[in-house]
Parts: structure tokens; C-alpha cells; sequence
């Protein structure tokens, strides 16, 4: 038996029993589409992952990046694999018709990107920062810029970057260098370093586009002050064609704990000739188009998260079924008693179902928020509006809760393996590796924390995290009415705890009290996460209770919902009691030399 990468069957039941996608149908924005065009995308993602991506995994991380007299060189099967993967067309298909993209629903393409980041991470962010240096042309560009660029960086046929960190600049932005001087005709050259420039150089495409964060002297200081530019590897024409390379360079690769085969680049603007760039919408906004980026590609670390956490509780899975150890529970004081495989001890299935409830909790949230986003460009007036909040509410929950409980399940992975999983003889340890790097770019877990409570949480009035507690509760009600009334007792507990949390936090920060926030800010995250991930259960074990015929199918989403929210109720009512507490000892307590 082998598993493969992707629960199909549970992709299938969240969007069309539990979601029920096909309501974008019935939009303009999405009418030409229906299920079988999300089974077409699914089925070559989930075939080419397997085929083509799966095997390259391994053979990159050992080979890694390297960077050679100033060029980088990526693992010599990368390119092939690319080559096939530009042309399976796999970067856009959520993108508009006019940039070779098919228009598919988000709340859809992302299960085919899960499956294809859970085949190599390091390789997937290549094609993922193509998209989002594309989206980023197509959101503020000029019809010339939009016209010069997206199409080429939608197909891959030019690689594409985020250029945002500098060494004194990481979480704080504003801090950045960089800087942009106008020229007489009318083009800008940029002078600065940037670091940690992931695919900033390599030798997939012949060229490379960075969109670049600097400031015009003169700008104010901080983030209003910063300017998003476009800055071409190769001097450009009117039409595209390549000149002569532009005056930016790659000064170096990082050597790191994960994702060896991507390039992690140092890259350096205007030191020996100048680096020619062009504005990119408006002086001083470049942090504003620099967010709706920023916000796709925080969705997509989430993938990250889900990907990798998937393909390592199925790999364990598999594993468990397959591994003789001990004998059963009730033969246990009988050496002779057959060994059984390991998946039979309590213990090893404890783990598989915690790691199932993150998995499938996981796909949920970010199923629900693609949704809403969709939701959001699909319809018009307040239900736009109250679509578009609920998806940025969940953001930072989808990149930080995520990345951080999808790293705890690749960790768990390991363990069900016992000693076994340390070794290279699997990919646990890869996967483990590759996963620490969700918690940390786009923003570490802590500033998605400071996201939620100090931007998301209170926008217009906490209209968004009111809707949130009506949708819970509507499901509990529905979830009462199917049977499940102790779990949905716990979910209610759960929903008023985070009320409560919300409540508190809100209250500390009217008094003028930003150090209680600003410490309980991590933890509120998890607590509205477990409490989120524990309503989406629900309502799957709701949908999958009012099923005529179950199979196994539908009774394991009522267990693991179960599973799911017993263990998230006792961590929720924790969370919430120390939250309340006020503790302040962090902030009390004295670190040597600070
Ligand atoms: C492999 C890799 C790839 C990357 N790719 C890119 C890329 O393509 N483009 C790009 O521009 N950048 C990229 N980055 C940079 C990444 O986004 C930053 O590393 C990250 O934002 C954190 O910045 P920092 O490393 O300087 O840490 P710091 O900002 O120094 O943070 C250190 C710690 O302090 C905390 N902290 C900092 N400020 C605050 C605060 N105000 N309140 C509370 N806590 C705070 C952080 O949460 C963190 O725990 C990449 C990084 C790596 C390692």
C-alpha cells in the first residue's frame, strides 16, 4: 500500500460537502468553470507531484544550492524538472485568461499547490515567488509594466523575487536602506543590499526580476516612506528583449539548516554600475502593494506548513502500518505472542491522530479562507466586504498557527518512526528541516501575532471576529441538532473563551497598557487557533454525521474531530486562564547584558 502525498478523498468532502465551492459557479467571476475543471488541475498536480517532483526531493537537499565565481548553480535535476513544469502551466491557473492563467478559484488550486509544495518545498518557491512578483506587477503596474511582465513571470518563462530584507531591516521594514534616485530620464537607480533573497540568482531562467523595497531621498522614515521598484537581471527594450546585464548582483549564498536547494542570496544594487529600475505604482505606497503580495504569500507558507505536515503523517502512517514491534495489549506479558504492527499501540495511534486532526484542521482553515477571498472578488457590496475581512482576519492564522502546529506534526512524524525517523534512510528528517522556515519568513510566528491583535482583531469595530463567533455558533447549533451535543457544548466553551481573550487584550490596550497585549499576543494566536481549527471540525463531523450512508471515511472525521477538539478545549482553557492572569514576568525578569 503506499499513500501518497494528499488525502484526496478529504480535499473532495471539504470543498464540495463542507464548503460547497460550487457557489463561485454560479458567479460571473468563476461561471465557466465547474468541478471538473478542479478535478483536471488536481488529478495532473497530483501526478505530476508524484512523478516528477517527488524524486528530486532528496537528491536537492544533499546536492543543494552552490554558488560558484558570482553565479549560482541549483541542482542539476532542477532543470529538467523545470522545464516540465513550465510546461505542465501550473503557475497561474488562478490568474485572469489575459496572462495565461484559467480563473480557477483559489478556494480550489490551492489543494493542487499543497500537494505539489508536499513533493519539494525548496523547489516550489521558485514557481510560488514567479506568481507573486507577477501579482505584484498586475495589482499596481502601468499597462507597459503589466504588459512587459506579467505574462513572462506568470509562466515562468522569467524568475521572479521579494526583495524586502536588508541586515538591519528584517522584522522591522521601515528600517531599510535601500536607496532610489530619480535620472533625467525618467528611470530610477537603486543603490543597496538586500539579504536572504530567496531565488535572488540562479540558472532556471535566463532572467530575473526583483521588485525592491528602497526610499527616495527625502521620504519620510519608516514604512510610508518606502517605494516598491522593478529592477530587471538583464537591461530591457520596449518588447521584452534582454540587453546588457543591470548593474545588480549576487554577492553570496547562506548556508542553512533547510530548503539547501534554494538559493538564499545575498544581492547587491548599484556598487559597480548603476541598477536601472522603474517605479512600481505609486512613491511611498510600495508597502501597500508590497502587502497584497505579502498576503498571497503568506497563504502560501501556510501551504507550506500543510504540504509538508501531510506528507510526513502520511509517510508515518504508512510506516505504522507496515512496522512489527511488540506484541498487542493484551498479550503483553507473552514473549511469544506475535509482534504486531505498530500502529495497534495506543500510543503510536495517539500521535497519528493528533498529526490527522492538525492535517485536516489545517486544510480547512485554509480552504475557508481561500473561500472567502474568492468570495470576496466574486461577489459585490457587504457580502464582498464581510468576505474580505473574515480572509484577512484569518491570515496571520493561516501563516502563524500553522506554520508553527504543522512544524509540531512533522516533529511528531519523526517520533512515530521511533529512532528510525532521525535516519536519512527517510524523509522525515528533510521534511523537519524544511519546515522550520514556515515559522520565520513572510514574517515570523511573532509578527503574525502582532498582526492579528494589533491590525486584524479590532478593524471596524471587530466587525470580522463577530461574524467569525456567528458562524461558530451557527454550526453548533447544527452540530446539536445532528448528535454531536458534547462536542459542540466544548466548541461553545472554546468560542466564549476566545471572546474572553479577545475581550481582555481589547480592554488592556483602551487603558493605554501595550505591554500585556503585546505579551500575550503569541498566545492568543494559538488560542484562537485551536479554538477556529476546533469549529472547523465540527462542522466536518457535523456534515459527515448527517451522511445516510457513512463508511469509514465519515466515522474517522468524527473521531478526529473529537480527538481534535477534546485535546484543543484543555489548551484553549489554559491558554485563556494565563492570558487573564496579566503574567509580567518576562518583562520583570533580567537578561544579562540588555
Ligand atoms: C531561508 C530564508 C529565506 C528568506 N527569503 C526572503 C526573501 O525572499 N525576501 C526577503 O525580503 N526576505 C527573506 N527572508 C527574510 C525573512 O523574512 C526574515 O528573516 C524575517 O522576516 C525575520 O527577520 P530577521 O531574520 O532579521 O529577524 P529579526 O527581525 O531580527 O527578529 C528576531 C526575533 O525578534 C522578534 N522580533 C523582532 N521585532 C519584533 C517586534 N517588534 N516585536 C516582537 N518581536 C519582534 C522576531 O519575531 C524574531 O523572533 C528569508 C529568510 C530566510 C532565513
Amino acid at each position: 500500500m503506499s499513500l501518497g502525498l494528499q488525502d484526496r478523498r478529504d480535499v473532495e468532502f471539504l470543498v464540495n460537502e463542507v464548503l460547497h465551492v460550487e457557489r463561485l459557479f454560479d458567479t460571473e467571476r468563476f461561471g465557466h468553470h465547474d468541478w471538473s475543471s478542479f478535478e483536471l488541475i488536481l488529478d495532473s498536480a497530483t501526478k505530476f507531484a508524484h512523478e516528477e517532483i517527488l524524486p528530486t526531493n532528496s537528491l536537492g537537499d544533499r546536492e543543494g544550492a552552490k554558488f560558484i565565481n558570482g553565479e549560482v548553480h541549483t541542482p542539476p535535476v532542477f532543470k529538467r524538472l523545470y522545464k516540465s513544469w513550465r510546461e505542465g502551466g501550473f503557475i497561474a491557473v488562478s490568474e485572469d485568461e489575459q496572462y495565461g492563467g484559467i480563473q480557477l478559484p483559489k478556494a480550489l488550486t490551492i489543494h493542487a499547490v499543497s500537494v505539489l509544495i508536499g513533493a519539494n518545498v525548496a523547489f516550489f518557491n521558485m514557481p510560488g515567488l514567479c506568481h507573486g512578483a507577477g501579482e505584484m506587477v498586475e495589482v499596481a503596474g502601468t499597462p507597459a509594466q503589466k504588459k512587459l511582465f506579467v505574462t513572462k513571470l506568470f509562466s515562468g518563462e522569467w524568475g521572479g523575487t521579494m526583495c524586502i530584507t536588508e541586515p538591519h531591516a528584517g522584522s522591522d521594514v521601515g528600517a531599510a536602506r535601500t536607496t532610489a534616485t530619480l535620472q533625467p530620464d525618467g528611470t530610477w537607480h537603486i543603490k543597496g543590499q538586500k539579504i536572504f533573497i530567496t531565488w535572488g540568482e540562479h540558472d532556471l531562467t535566463e532572467n530575473i526580476v526583483y521588485p525592491v523595497l528602497a526610499r527616495v531621498e527625502g521620504d519620510p522614515a519608516g514604512t510610508g516612506g518606502l517605494s516598491l521598484f522593478l529592477v530587471s537581471k538583464h537591461k530591457l527594450d520596449a518588447s521584452g528583449k534582454l540587453g546588457a546585464r543591470n548593474g545588480v548582483k549576487c554577492a553570496g549564498i547562506e548556508h542553512k539548516l533547510g530548503l539547501h536547494a534554494s538559493p538564499t542570496c545575498t544581492m547587491v544594487f548599484g556598487e559597480d554600475e548603476p541598477a536601472v529600475g522603474e517605479l512600481l505604482g505609486e512613491q511611498r505606497a510600495g508597502m501597500k502593494v508590497m502587502f497584497k503580495m505579502m498576503n498571497t504569500a503568506r497563504i502560501a507558507v501556510g501551504l507550506q506548513a500543510l504540504g509538508l505536515a501531510e506528507a510526513a503523517y502520511r509517510y508515518a502512517h504508512q510506516y505504522a502500518v507496515d512496522r512489527l514491534q511488540g506484541s498487542a495489549m493484551d498479550q503483553f506479558k507473552n514473549p511469544d505472542a506475535p509482534r504486531v504492527a505498530i500502529v495497534k499501540h495506543p500510543d503510536v495511534r495517539r500521535m497519528l491522530l493528533d498529526m490527522r486532526g492538525t492535517v485536516e484542521g489545517l486544510r480547512a482553515l485554509l480552504g475557508f479562507c481561500a473561500f472567502q477571498f474568492d468570495l470576496s472578488k466574486a461577489l459585490t457590496g457587504s457580502e464582498a466586504e464581510a468576505a474580505d475581512e473574515l480572509s484577512q482576519l484569518l491570515t496571520p492564522l493561516c501563516k502563524g498557527y500553522a506554520s508553527e502546529v504543522g512544524f509540531d506534526a512533522v516533529s511528531t512524524s519523526i517520533t512515530v518512526l521511533g529512532g528510525h525517523g532521525f535516519l536519512r534512510d527517510h524523509p522525515l528528517e528533510q521534511y523537519l528541516r524544511d519546515a522550520v522556515i514556515a515559522r520565520l519568513y513572510e514574517g515570523t510566528t511573532g509578527i503574525q501575532s502582532l498582526d492579528l491583535i494589533g491590525r486584524k482583531l479590532g478593524r471596524r469595530g471587530g466587525l470580522a471576529l463577530m461574524d467569525l463567533s456567528g458562524r461558530i455558533e451557527a454550526t453548533i447549533v447544527e452540530a446539536r441538532a445532528a448528535g454531536l451535543e458534547a462536542l459542540a457544548d466544548r466548541v461553545a466553551k472554546m468560542r466564549d473563551d476566545l471572546a474572553e481573550g479577545a475581550m481582555h487584550l481589547a480592554g488592556k490596550g483602551l487603558s493605554g497598557d501595550l505591554v500585556g497585549p503585546l505579551l500575550q499576543a503569541t498566545p492568543f494566536m494559538f488560542l484562537m487557533g485551536d479554538t477556529v481549527l476546533s469549529w472547523l471540525h465540527l462542522w466536518m463531523a457535523t456534515t459527515a454525521t448527517k451522511v445516510s450512508e457513512p463508511t469509514v471515511f465519515h466515522r474517522n472525521k468524527v473521531a478526529t474531530a473529537r480527538h481534535f477538539i477534546v485535546q484543543a478545549e484543555g489548551r484553549v482553557r489554559a491558554r485563556t486562564a494565563t492570558l487573564v492572569n496579566d503574567d509580567r514576568a518576562p518583562m520583570d525578569a533580567v537578561f544579562e547584558g540588555e
